[in-house]
């Protein structure tokens, strides 16, 4: 553990952050770094020589050149003997800016994928709204977790550099998978913004949980088709998830060995095996301390795993 004096003399103080982006705010800094990742070789990472950067960019005095490139070397940017690189943080910045993630979020047409629903069979459409990626059903109108708009199965924040080379049906499977590896990381308690401890802040539990697929294909009570939804939220970015409880299944080794025994190679991250865990049967055991099984019945076994309000697994138990 990391004693909590030392664990917030680690933590940038506003000053140096808006000192780091007031770097930031300057024509020739940015085509500094531009220059400096172009020249960038992962397999071969060497110094660029000043010479070679001066060529690269529009000014031409090297007086301010060379004062442009001080002022990087204090977050952004190495200097040594043989010339300039970029540190760690000067690639991250050079990534934001490629991936267009902070900057240009392009709407793009729906367009329908070869992915069915997993509720209902129905043909999706992959599409954006409000900066949100999205696959939505075009045949019902499930709600999934409160927040999402009907009908929408999946939403996330796939970056704009994801769509570039790829058409319809890879964009909707590269999403797919993007999202469920961060969804793992966030399960794990680990925000995939910002690496900062995002420990489960709520489990929801609907008291009369009625989906009623005909009228609504959600349940009245809760907003939602799943009775149990678990939430996280990073105590350093406030980035927030919120999830069916069967999906920590996902993480489980004793649930993939057992699809695996029946011969299922159970692997979340693509869409087709969604739709496995939506059978699994929930029971709250016990409030006070809050335990919930989750059973996965399966050619007449049954493995089960009781989890406790922090989503950490109590027991597992197999039958049949
Ligand atoms: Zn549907
Ligand atoms: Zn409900
Ligand atoms: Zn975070």
């Amino acid at each position: 553990m990391v004693p909590p004096n030392q664990k917030d003399a680690s933590r940038p103080d506003t000053a140096a952050k808006n000192e780091a982006f007031k770097l930031l705010s300057d024509g020739t800094r940015l085509e500094l770094l531009e220059a400096l990742w172009e020249s960038h070789d992962p397999t071969d990472p060497s110094p660029v020589p000043f010479s070679d950067l001066r060529e690269r960019v529009s000014a031409d005095d090297p007086g301010q050149i060379h004062y442009h490139l001080d002022k990087l070397t204090e977050h952004f940017v190495r200097h040594s003997e043989e010339g300039y690189e970029l540190r760690e943080s000067g690639k991250r910045i050079v990534r934001i800016l490629l991936s267009g993630t902070a900057i240009d979020n392009p709407e793009i047409e729906p367009v329908k994928v070869d992915v069915s629903c997993p509720y209902c069979g129905g043909q999706t459409i992959y599409g954006s709204r409000d900066g949100w990626r999205y696959i939505e059903c075009t045949d019902c109108d499930v709600r999934c977790v409160p927040s999402f708009p009907p009908g929408v199965i999946s939403m996330s924040e796939f970056p704009p550099s994801g769509l570039w080379d790829r058409t319809p049906n890879e964009i909707c499977l590269a999403d797919w998978r993007w999202s469920a590896h961060r969804r793992a990381s966030v399960m794990d308690g680990v925000c995939p913004e910002c690496a900062g401890e995002m420990p489960v802040t709520s489990i929801h539990i609907c008291d009369d949980h009625r989906p009623d697929w005909e009228e609504y294909q959600f349940c009245e009570h809760c907003e939602s088709i799943f009775r149990m939804l678990v939430s996280h939220v990073c105590e350093q970015c406030k980035y927030r998830w919120s999830m069916p409880i069967s999906n920590y299944l996902t993480s489980e080794p004793a649930v993939t060995a057992f699809y695996y025994e029946h011969g299922v190679e159970f692997d979340y991250s693509t869409p087709e095996q969604f739709s496995l865990l939506l059978d699994v049967e929930k029971e709250l055991l016990t409030e006070d301390p809050l335990h919930i099984r989750i059973t996965i019945p399966l050619e007449g076994d049954e493995l089960s795993i009781t989890y406790d309000d922090r989503m950490e697994v109590v027991s597992i138990e197999r039958t049949g």
